[in-house]
C-alpha cells in the first residue's frame, strides 16, 4: 500500500510500504478514509523529531523513525482480531491516537493521556493514518453515528482536543469567555465554548480571513490586537472584569503574555497552543489576582460525547474543512498550503488510496 512516511527532518516521502499483519489480539485492521494535516504534523516536518522516536526505539511500542504518520482520522473496521467483541466489521470510526501502557496510575484512572511512556497515533504507533490501512486498538476506536460523515469523523481528533480545554476551563453560561487565536484548534475552541453554552464568545485575532472565520463560526466579537488595545477592549466588553475564561490557541510569547492579562481575577486560563520554547506569564499579574493556570492537551475519554456535539448545527464543519486531497499532494499542496497559505486554509483532509 501507499502511504506517507517521515524519515528526517522536511524529508516526509509517499511511498510504498507492506499492507499491516492480520490485527493482533485485541487490535482492529482500519481502512482510512480521511486523515486530517494537525499543526503537530507541520512541526515535525519543519523542525522535527519532536514526538517521533529517532535512533531509538520508543518505550512502549518499539516503534522508530522511518514511521507512518498522521492520527486525526476517520475509517471503516475491516477485520477483528482475536477477543474484539465491542466492534464489527464495517463499523465507522474515528480514532484516539492514545496508547497508554495500561499499568501506571494514570492508565489505571482513565487519564491514559498523562502516561509517561505514552505512544500516539502516527508518530510512535505501529502505523499511521496517512496510509489505505492500520491496526488500532480496539479501544482507540469509537463508532460515529450516521448523523457524522467520513469528512466530519477525521475533525473528532482536533475538535475532542477543544472540548477538553473548554471543559478544563469550567466554561458555564455565565461566562464570558475569550479565544486567542483563530487558527484551527482556535476556531474548534471557539466552537466547543459556544455549545457548551458559553454567555459571549470573542476571538482575538490579527489576520483578516481567519478574524472573517471566527465570526461564521459564532464568534459574538472579534478583538483585533493589532488595531486596538485588547486589555482595554476586554474591560469594554465585559463591565470592566476581563474574561472569565480565556483559551490560547496561538502558541507565541506574545500570545500567551496577552492571554494571562485578558483573564479576570480569578478566573481560568487554558493554555492549548504549542510553544516551541519555553515563554512567559506576568506571575505577579496571575499571584496577585489568584488566577488559575492551566493546559489542556488530549480529548482523550471525550470522544463519544465530542462525536454528539458535532451533530449541533453550531459546529461548522464546512468552515473547518477547506481542501481535500489525495496522498501524492501531501506536501505540495497539503503541506505548502497549510505553511504559506495559512490564512486561505484551516483544516486539509488527505484520502489515501
Ligand atoms: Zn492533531
Ligand atoms: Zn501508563
Amino acid at each position: 500500500m501507499k502511504a506517507a512516511v517521515w524519515h528526517g527532518r522536511e524529508d516526509v516521502r509517499i511511498e510504498k510500504v507492506n499492507d499491516p499483519p492480520d490485527p493482533p489480539p485485541g487490535q482492529v485492521q482500519v481502512e482510512v478514509e480521511w486523515c486530517g494535516i494537525c499543526g503537530t504534523d507541520l512541526h515535525e516536518y519543519l523542525g522535527g523529531p519532536l514526538y517521533i522516536p529517532l535512533g531509538r526505539p520508543h518505550p512502549l511500542t518499539g516503534v522508530q523513525a522511518p514511521v507512518i504518520i498522521g492520527h486525526e482520522m476517520s475509517g471503516r473496521v475491516v477485520a477483528l482480531g482475536d477477543g474484539v467483541t465491542e466492534l464489527a466489521v464495517g463499523d465507522r470510526v474515528a480514532a484516539c491516537p492514545i496508547v497508554g501502557c495500561l499499568a501506571c496510575r494514570w492508565c489505571r484512572s482513565a487519564s491514559m493521556a498523562q502516561c509517561d511512556r505514552v505512544a500516539f497515533l502516527g508518530t510512535s504507533w505501529t502505523g499511521g493514518a496517512l496510509a489505505s490501512r492500520l491496526n488500532l486498538n480496539a479501544y482507540q476506536c469509537y463508532r460515529l453515528s450516521d448523523a457524522i460523515t467520513d469528512e466530519i469523523g477525521a475533525l473528532v481528533e482536533p475538535f475532542s482536543a477543544t472540548v477538553r480545554a473548554v471543559a478544563q476551563g469550567k466554561v458555564s453560561a455565565s461566562d464570558n469567555v475569550a479565544i486567542v487565536g483563530a487558527g484551527p484548534i482556535g476556531l474548534m475552541a471557539l466552537m466547543a465554548a459556544r455549545i457548551r453554552g458559553a454567555k459571549r464568545v470573542v476571538a482575538v485575532e490579527v489576520a483578516g480571513r481567519r478574524i472573517e472565520a471566527a465570526r461564521t463560526c459564532g464568534a459574538d466579537d472579534v478583538i483585533d490586537p493589532s488595531r486596538e488595545d485588547p486589555e482595554k477592549r476586554a474591560r469594554e466588553l465585559t463591565d470592566g472584569d476581563g474574561f472569565d475564561v480565556v483559551i490560547e490557541c496561538a502558541g507565541q510569547p506574545a500570545t500567551i503574555l496577552m492571554a494571562g492579562r485578558l483573564t479576570r481575577t480569578r478566573g481560568r486560563l487554558v493554555i492549548m497552543g504549542v510553544f516551541d520554547k519555553p515563554a512567559a506569564l506576568d506571575l505577579t499579574d496571575i499571584v496577585y489576582r489568584e488566577k488559575v493556570v492551566s493546559g489542556s492537551m488530549s480529548g482523550y475519554g471525550l470522544y463519544d460525547e465530542t462525536i454528539r456535539i458535532m451533530t449541533d448545527p453550531r459546529f461548522r464543519g464546512d468552515v473547518l474543512i477547506t481542501d481535500r486531497i489525495e496522498l501524492d499532494a501531501l506536501i505540495a499542496r497539503g503541506y505548502h498550503g497549510l505553511l504559506h497559505e495559512k490564512d486561505r486554509h484551516v483544516k486539509i483532509l488527505v484520502r489515501p488510496e
